[in-house]
């Protein structure tokens, strides 16, 4: 039962203010019956019926409907009212498309969770229709179509079926037929039709209902035992005793009054009228909330996708695409640079880390040289703080041996190549233990042993003693036995060095071959051994053990000290009377060994040209013996201590005598070994581990400190390059995201266009939004599926390909820096879980958009009929 009270529509569009659709309607409907409701176009039947149908919102008053007050339901509430109480039948039939006679017709019973499938049968022979099960919509005549729309709005047993001109396509004959259909199911629930058909209204309508500008004009009964409010029949108006008449009772009155319908008025005393709340508390039945099961969902999902395989395989495509190129910006950004520097420093062989404090390479053009800085408790500090194992950091002193300072005279081809194989001096001097080389090399095995083992004594590789017999001409025909003891390769400054003994390493196995190579080819182009494995493993080697001189002394430092002479490098400034004295500092202070010009620990003997030049005299040999002896004073700085803080000695002497030579200056052993005493010093560090060597490059950012190493100058080339591209990525991948959420917003959007006809259906089948958005929420999600699929095969295909790409480009374009075969972008599984989740978030987030639009769609709007 229905009960109006009251009821106006108002439509407010922006162009014509206000349209008044339904003016103050009253209005009692039964249980059963077939009612027909006339009128004019324009009149608001449609309104009317959309109103009962929930599809529409008041404006003002209220329905009730066996007893459920409708008037202000919410969406999902109307949902539920349509699908429990109401059967659309419309003008254009309104089927989907996509699904069989049989499917349109289950989609009313799965909707209400309704099981028994016999129904759809029964149904179906109501409607003269048995075996049309499996046919398509588009297979089927306009008659034959609406009656598939009776038999889905009546499977589901609705209390009220609502029919706006459900014969208004059809030729006369099928109306009729349609129409004695409706007749006939009127038995068992009220149908309300709209019709312009006079004729059927009066053949086969129990009541009839007709709308004037929003106002009802008539309602006439055939059968007026129970009138509930005023009616008009046959000339007779009929109102109930107990009832006040309402507006539209005086309305119906006044209109047939106006237009001399009424002959007679009977006022009806046999009949009680019960009250509202009476009503409601007999007739209640309960709106309940049903929906489609997740497997009717998806079967759904699937008809939607018919015809769409093209679209949904090119979004997934593209997405795929996309992905891919996300999932190896991805590999870029989470490069994790420790890994891979680790990674390929054991790969390539490389042991440990060789590190030095000195001057940078444009610092050494101007100065012609290296200049070395010391190592301070400072730097090792640094260190320590920056997570440097300091168990694993071995000082290495300036203590080194020369060996090609002859090689002019060696008839052996020095030049810019073989200077990176065979050193001009010793690395620097290591304090190990045996174990280090039982480490290194597996064993520890002298190849020459001097007779006199010295604490202040260096034991040098193989690998440096055959450099040292190859590169000196002087040493030409010797053994190792010959060049332990005593070590010096200058003609004329005597003893520099002492060498204890000569331990066997596994160089010439390792790398014979491709030494002997080098010898003959006499090469000199460096570049072109740049990216091969046999240069960067020598070098390597040599940075690892080969190149340096070893000391098994831990006080070695102070017993080099004490045995100044055994000094060999320097690396120092002198200031005499606050200038700088120009001159290679080997040639500073020589010792006046045989004291043969009897100088006390204050004299000197001077150059006279270096004289010359601090003092700006012209003395020449023939006039030193005018020189008379006078005092000066003389400063000793690091070489690299441009500042001039840290002098490590300053003292006067009386220059004695100036004389021809090439020494600044002679002088006594005191004096002499307090200057060489400063000559040796902590020069870098050498990191014996492969692990971790991040800490040291992030270290070495400090310009001072300079990795000596081609493997990792190759890999942080690399590694410096891949980094450039981070942010870039970063950004990349951002942008990429955004195209995601678009492909698949624009996809899903393109989607429900398409189906918006159908959405409209489904709705006013009472549909609930929810269900429609995991409608089209599960074509994303196939979508996702396929893209996962998809964008791993083609992530796990592409990062192999891009790493070979980056390498060849890398080598291609940094032809200074060693580049070898490396792994930088490898197939992470982590970016695929990662990337699984980030497409499944995107889906649900691109769901966003589509849904507001879902929510949007108003099925009044798509099951409009045509006038
Ligand atoms: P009928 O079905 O009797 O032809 P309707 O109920 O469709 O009439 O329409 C009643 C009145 O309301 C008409 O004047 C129509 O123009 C107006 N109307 C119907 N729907 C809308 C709408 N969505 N917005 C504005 N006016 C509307
Ligand atoms: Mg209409």
């Amino acid at each position: 039962m229905i009960r109006i009270n009251n009821l106006t529509k108002i439509y407010k569009s922006k162009r014509r203010s206000r349209c008044k659709a339904l003016d103050n309607i009253n209005l009692t409907l039964p249980n059963k019956g077939l009612v027909f409701v006339l009128g004019k176009s324009g009149s608001g039947k449609s309104t009317l019926l959309n109103l009962i149908g929930g599809l529409d919102n008041i404006t003002k008053g209220s329905i009730i409907v066996d007893g459920n007050n409708i008037s202000y339901f919410n969406e999902k509430e109307f949902c539920d009212y349509r699908n429990t109480h109401i059967g659309f039948i419309f003008q254009d039939y309104h089927l989907i498309d996509e699904l069989t006679v049989y499917e349109n017709i289950v989609l009313s019973l799965n909707l209400r969770k309704i099981e028994d499938r016999g129904l759809v049968r029964n149904a179906l022979k109501r409607v003269d229709l048995a075996g049309y099960e499996d046919r398509y919509p588009g297979e089927l005549s306009g008659g034959e179509r609406q009656r598939v729309a009776i038999a889905r709005a009546i499977v589901k047993k609705p209390r009220i079926i609502l029919a706006d001109e459900p014969t208004g396509n059809l030729d006369n004959v099928t109306s009729t037929a349609i129409i004695k259909l409706l007749k006939a199911l009127s038995n068992e629930c009220l149908i309300l039709i709209v019709s312009h058909n006079t004729n059927d209204a009066y053949n086969y309508a129990d009541r009839i209902i007709e709308l004037s500008k929003g106002k009802i004009i008539r309602d006439n009964s055939k059968n007026i035992m129970y009138p509930e409010s005023v009616v008009y029949n046959q000339n007779t108006l009929f109102y109930p005793k107990d009832t006040s008449l309402n507006d539209n009772d005086i309305n119906v009155i006044n209109y047939n009054l106006s237009n001399n319908n009424i002959k007679q008025v009977v006022k009806l005393d046999n009949k009680y009228t019960p009250t509202l709340s009476q009503v409601i508390r007999k007739e209640k039945v309960e709106i309940v909330h049903k929906n489609l099961s997740f497997y009717n969902e998806m079967i759904l999902t699937f008809k939607f996708l018919k015809n769409k395989i093209v679209k949904i395989f090119t979004s997934s495509f593209m997405v795929s695409a996309i992905m891919i190129i996300l999932a190896l910006s991805q590999t870029i950004i989470s490069f994790d640079a420790n890994k891979v520097l680790t990674e390929e420093l054991k790969g390539l062989g490389l042991n440990s880390v060789y590190v030095e404090k000195h001057v940078n390479d444009d610092e050494r053009e101007a100065l012609g040289q290296y200049y070395y800085y010391e190592v301070n408790d400072e730097d090792k500090e640094k260190l320590k703080n920056n997570g440097v194992d300091m168990d694993l950091v071995y000082p290495v002193y300036s203590y080194t041996l020369p060996i090609t300072l002859n090689h002019q005279y060696s008839g052996f081809s020095y030049n810019n190549f073989t200077s990176k194989l065979f050193l001009s001096e010793t690395r620097g001097t290591m304090i190990v233990d045996e174990e280090f080389f039982i480490e290194k090399i597996g064993y520890l095995e002298y190849l020459a042993l001097s007779d006199d083992i010295r604490n202040s004594g260096v034991y040098i590789t193989d690998f440096v003693a055959d450099s040292i017999l190859l590169l000196n001409h002087a040493y030409n025909g010797l053994t190792y036995e010959d060049i332990i003891g005593e070590y010096s390769i200058y003609s004329t400054n005597g003893k520099r060095g002492y060498i204890n003994g000569i331990i066997k390493t596994d160089y010439k196995e390792k790398h014979g071959d491709f030494l002997n190579e080098v010898i003959s080819s006499k090469n000199t182009s460096i570049s072109k051994y740049y990216h091969d494995q046999d240069f960067v493993s020598l070098v390597n080697d040599i940075y690892d053990y080969l190149g340096f001189t070893f000391s098994l002394n831990k006080n070695f430092v102070e017993d080099i000290k004490n045995n100044p002479d055994n000094t060999i490098t320097w690396h120092h400034k002198f200031y005499i009377n606050d200038i700088e004295v120009n001159s290679p500092a080997y040639g500073f202070v020589s010792y006046d060994e045989n004291n043969v010009y009897k100088l006390k620990e204050n004299e000197v003997v001077m150059s006279f040209t270096i004289y010359n030049d601090i003092f700006n005299t012209n003395y020449t040999s023939s006039t030193v013996s005018l020189f008379k002896p006078h005092k000066i004073s003389v400063k000793q700085y690091r070489t690299t201590d441009y500042e001039r803080e840290n002098m490590l000695l300053s003292f006067e002497v009386t220059i004695k005598r100036i004389v021809g030579t090439s020494a600044t200056f002679f002088c006594e052993k005191t004096l002499y070994d307090k200057i060489h005493r400063n000559s040796i010093y902590e020069k870098g560090f050498y990191y014996n581990s492969n692990e971790n060597v991040n800490l040291i490059t992030e270290f070495c950012k400090d310009d001072k400190f300079h990795l000596k190493s081609y493997i990792i100058e190759g890999v942080e080339t690399m590694v410096k390059a891949v980094n450039i591209f981070v942010p870039i990525f970063e950004l990349i991948a951002i942008i990429l995201c955004v195209g995601i959420v678009f492909i698949l917003v624009s996809f899903s959007m393109r989607m429900i266009q398409d189906k918006l006809h159908d959405i409209g259906i489904l709705k006013a089948l009472g549909t609930q939004n929810k269900t429609i958005v995991i409608i089209f929420g599960l074509q994303i999600f196939l979508i996702a599926i396929l893209t996962i699929i998809m964008s791993t095969i083609g992530y796990y295909y592409f990062v192999g390909i891009a790493n070979d790409v980056l390498v060849a480009s890398l080598k291609e374009f940094a032809t200074t820096r060693v580049v070898l075969e490396f792994n930088f972008l490898v197939f992470k599984h982590s970016i695929v879980y990662m990337d699984i989740i980030l497409i499944l978030t995107l889906s649900i987030l691109s769901l966003f958009i589509p849904m507001l639009k879902i929510r949007k769609i108003k099925p009044v709007k798509i099951i409009k009929t045509k006038e």
